[in-house]
């Protein structure tokens, strides 16, 4: 490389130092389009930001709602960033309805901030997503739980997560919300199965079941039990919302 090439060097790294400062200083936040984006850190560690301002961040990241699905008579813990209403449903229903699957690496953050609650530093959990039907998922081009489990991965980092997407959709169910409990119940019997081989890397892990929102508990319970029957030693489900207005009862559901 010539003397004149390498002198370009610290100009070129300048150049794209400004160009992203000036990015993030003009770039709207993803969800009330006002406030500037900051970087972020998480446990210490910058981050490639994401485009939530500080008030929808911490909005978003609290309160967390937490309780127990029994599941084969095990308690199974929830971990669920916020209600499902306002900022939550808006940026969900833009993922899931709209095309957005941007969102995903946002909304990472609020779980990867969530998961520093729970997760036990000595252990290596298992990730799986929820996952979609097929026929579903080509509909809608990608899986939301898919793209938040591997965002989160990265975050958190292969010492504390492995994504691991073991279990299959092997029933094409109707769309959960507009059933009730019952019919939620019955719609996902047997809805999941493991990919082949799956019980020897489940075997006696501790394993996080990612989903977008919690509603009944129907979906995760169905999802975690057959997972306990594989051998898991723990399964802990985790959610960016929770609904609240018909099932804000106890927290065991
Ligand atoms: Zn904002």
């Amino acid at each position: 490389m010539s003397t004149k090439s390498l002198k370009v060097i610290p100009s070129l790294c300048r150049w794209l130092a400004l160009k992203v400062l000036s990015e993030l200083t003009t770039s709207k936040c993803c969800f009330c389009l006002s406030a500037p984006v900051v970087a972020t850190t998480i446990s210490g560690t910058w981050r490639l930001p994401h485009r939530l301002c500080p008030a929808c961040f911490n909005k978003l990241r609290q309160p967390i709602l937490t309780g127990y699905l029994l599941v084969k008579e095990k308690p199974v813990s929830f971990f669920c960033a916020g209600a499902y209403e306002g900022a939550f449903q808006t940026l969900i229903h833009k993922i899931k309805y709209q095309g957005e699957a941007a969102l995903c690496f946002d909304l990472a953050y609020v779980l990867a901030e969530l998961t520093g609650d729970f997760l036990k530093p000595e252990i290596n959990y298992l990730l799986l997503p929820i996952p979609l039907h097929p026929k579903r998922r080509q509909e809608r081009g990608y899986n939301q739980c898919e793209l938040l489990a591997k965002a989160l991965c990265r975050l958190k980092g292969k010492a504390a997560l492995t994504y691991k997407p073991l279990l299959l959709r092997a029933k094409d169910t109707p769309p959960q919300h507009s059933l009730t409990r019952q019919e939620r119940i019955a719609n996902v019997k047997s809805a999941f199965a493991l990919k082949k081989g799956a019980a020897n890397t489940i075997q006696d892990r501790h394993v996080i079941l990612l989903d977008d929102v919690l509603t009944s508990g129907a979906t995760a319970h169905e999802a975690a039990a057959l997972l306990l029957s594989a051998g898991a030693r723990e399964v802990i489900v985790l959610t960016l919302a929770r609904t609240v207005k018909k099932w804000n009862g106890p927290s065991e559901i």
